[in-house]
C-alpha cells in the first residue's frame, strides 16, 4: 500500500513548504481557521481515496477537489491580494523594475513624491482642522492608483486648496463623513469609504477613521492623514505604519518625503 520512493518524498517535502508557508502567511490573519478547515479536508480526501482506496466517497471527494483551486482563490482572496502586493513591492522587485520605468522629467527635487503647491495647503488645513477639532482623513496616492476607492465617494477633480479642504470636513457639510483622496495634484474624490484595518495592535481609544487609514496603508501605497475630532491628534499611517502625534515640522517632513 505505502510505495514510496525518492520522487514522492522530495514531491512530500515540497508540498510541507508550501504548507509551511502558507500557514506563515496565514497566522496574523483571521484565515487561520479556514486554513485549518482546508488542511483537514485535503487530509481526509488522501486518506479515503489515496490511502483507503474508497471509490464511491472517493469520487464525491474527488469532484470537489477538482473545483478545490477556485474555493481556495475565493478563500484566501485577501492574503492571496496581499502576497502579490508583498511580493510587487519587495525593495528588490522595485529596483529590478526601475530599470522598466520611464524616467521621470518633473521638476519636483529628487527625493519628493508630491510638490510645494500640493503639499502647504493640506498641511495648514490639517493643522487648523487639529485646532478647530475638526475630523479629517485625507489620503494621498502615490503609485498605485485609488481607483476603487475613488469610485466609492464623490468625484470632485478641483484644484488643492486649504479652504476647500476645510469645507469639505466641516461638521455639517454633507462630504465631511469618509475619506478625501488626493491624486495627480487634485482633490480627486470625497466621502470615500476606506478598507477598516483589523489589526489588534491599533490603541483601543482609536476607532474607524484612525483603523481607515491604516487599512489603506496596508493595502496600497498611499499616505493617510487623520485629525481626530475628539483629541484634535494628528497621525499619519503609512506603509502600514503607525504615526501619531504628529507636529508641524514632523508632517512637513512626511509630506515633502511621502514617508518617514
Ligand atoms: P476620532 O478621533 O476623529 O473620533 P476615530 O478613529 O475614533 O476618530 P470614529 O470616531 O469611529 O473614529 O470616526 C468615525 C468617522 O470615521 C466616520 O464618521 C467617518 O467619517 C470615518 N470613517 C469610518 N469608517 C470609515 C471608512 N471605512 N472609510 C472612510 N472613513 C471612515
Ligand atoms: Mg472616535
Amino acid at each position: 500500500m505505502f510505495d514510496f520512493g525518492l520522487k514522492d518524498l522530495i514531491d512530500i517535502f515540497l508540498v510541507a513548504i508550501v504548507l509551511f508557508f502558507g500557514y506563515k502567511l496565514m497566522k496574523k490573519s483571521r484565515s487561520v481557521n479556514i486554513f485549518y478547515g482546508v488542511l483537514v479536508f485535503i487530509s481526509i480526501w488522501i486518506l479515503v481515496s489515496k490511502v483507503l482506496e474508497m471509490k464511491l466517497l472517493g469520487s464525491i471527494l474527488n469532484q470537489l477537489v477538482s473545483v478545490g483551486a477556485i474555493a481556495i482563490i475565493v478563500l484566501f482572496q485577501e492574503e492571496i491580494r496581499h502576497f502579490f502586493y508583498a511580493l510587487g513591492t519587495h525593495e528588490r522587485v522595485n529596483r529590478l523594475m526601475k530599470f522598466f520605468k520611464p524616467k521621470n522629467n518633473s521638476t519636483l527635487d529628487e527625493d519628493s513624491r508630491y510638490d510645494r503647491d500640493t503639499i502647504m495647503p493640506i498641511l495648514m488645513a490639517c493643522l487648523n482642522m487639529s485646532k478647530q477639532k475638526t475630523g479629517a482623513l485625507i489620503v494621498l496616492q502615490n503609485d498605485l492608483p485609488l481607483g476603487d476607492f475613488i469610485r466609492t465617494g464623490e468625484r470632485i477633480d478641483a484644484k488643492i486648496s486649504q479652504r476647500l479642504i476645510e469645507n469639505i470636513f466641516f461638521k455639517n457639510s454633507p462630504l465631511h463623513d469618509g475619506a478625501m483622496i488626493i491624486s495627480g495634484g487634485q482633490i480627486t474624490a470625497a466621502s470615500c469609504i476606506l478598507p477598516i484595518s483589523h489589526d489588534l495592535d491599533i490603541p483601543k481609544e482609536f476607532g474607524l477613521r484612525h483603523r481607515a487609514a491604516r487599512g489603506i496603508s496596508k493595502e496600497t501605497d498611499a499616505l493617510a492623514i487623520v485629525v481626530s475630532e475628539e483629541t484634535g491628534g494628528i497621525t499619519a499611517s503609512y506603509n502600514n505604519e503607525y504615526l501619531p502625534h504628529m507636529d508641524a515640522e514632523r508632517l512637513e517632513r512626511i509630506l515633502i518625503k511621502g514617508k518617514f
